[in-house]
């Protein structure tokens, strides 16, 4: 299932407040789809900025609440955080997997103390990469959700292989954590050539993360997020889709 109806810009290239709206209405309608029957769901969700589909939100990339005034990263609402409270009306346990090149920052921070949601994101080293403060390894959750925050920092240069074992570690905690549903913070600047990310996956990296995925056997909306290199963005989209649909 595919959703893909966020407006475009303002004349001026800056972001409608509708467009912000309804990225986040979207992500809801995914998280709807895959509660009922479907067995996966896409949110291109993105307000659509000068440049292409380039996602300017970059949800989970954001300090504090699900709704944020002043937000550091290029993100309003964290879609992500929304899906995943929408599919807690559904499930008891949801994980959200987070492959955006940056770390999850709000993401963590809304579900830190809650057990229900197991949060996971694997991103930059913030030692030499934004948001810089946080995304440690050490950071595991507190109260009732401490070990429910799984941080996976990766060094710059991190090629394929080494993305995907971490990825397997995900998968394991998320198979240990017995999610029911499964959000995906789906960033593509991971790949090789993108100007805001550090790391070197290639275009069929993706197709290989969307199997692995698919291998938790969940109800999974994938919810886009960063990606900065237009000319093979929706080509990383395709591989995914492909991927995750072909295993
Ligand atoms: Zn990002």
């Amino acid at each position: 299932m595919l959703l893909n109806n966020a407006p475009r810009s303002g004349k001026d290239g800056a972001i409608a407040p509708e467009a912000c709206q309804w990225a986040s209405t979207i992500a809801v309608a995914g998280a709807s789809a895959i509660a009922c029957a479907v067995s996966f769901a896409v949110t291109f969700a993105g307000a659509v900025a000068v440049t292409g589909i380039v996602d300017v939100f970059d949800s989970s990339a954001i300090a504090g609440k699900l709704l944020i005034l002043g937000a550091p990263g290029m993100c309003f609402l964290n879609n992500a955080a929304i899906a995943a409270r929408e599919l807690l009306h559904q499930f008891t346990l949801v994980a959200i997997l987070d492959i955006d090149m940056h770390h999850g920052n709000g993401t963590q921070q809304i579900f830190y103390q809650h057990g229900d949601v197991l949060t996971i994101s694997i991103h930059g080293l913030p030692t030499n990469f934004y948001p810089f403060y946080t995304g440690f390894e050490n950071e595991r959750g507190s109260g009732e959700g401490y070990g429910y925050n799984l941080n996976i920092p990766l060094p710059t240069g991190t090629n394929e292989a080494s993305y995907i074992q971490a990825l397997e570690k995900a998968i394991d905690a998320i198979s240990s954590f017995k999610a029911e549903a499964l959000v995906v913070a789906t960033g593509f600047d991971t790949f090789k050539f993108d100007p805001l990310g550090c790391f070197a996956l290639e275009s069929t990296s993706y197709n290989k993360i969307g199997r692995k995925i698919k291998s938790l056997c969940l109800p999974t909306l994938f919810v886009q997020e960063g990606g900065y290199f237009v000319e093979a963005l929706s080509e990383n989209v395709r591989q995914l889709v492909t991927g995750f649909e072909s295993a």
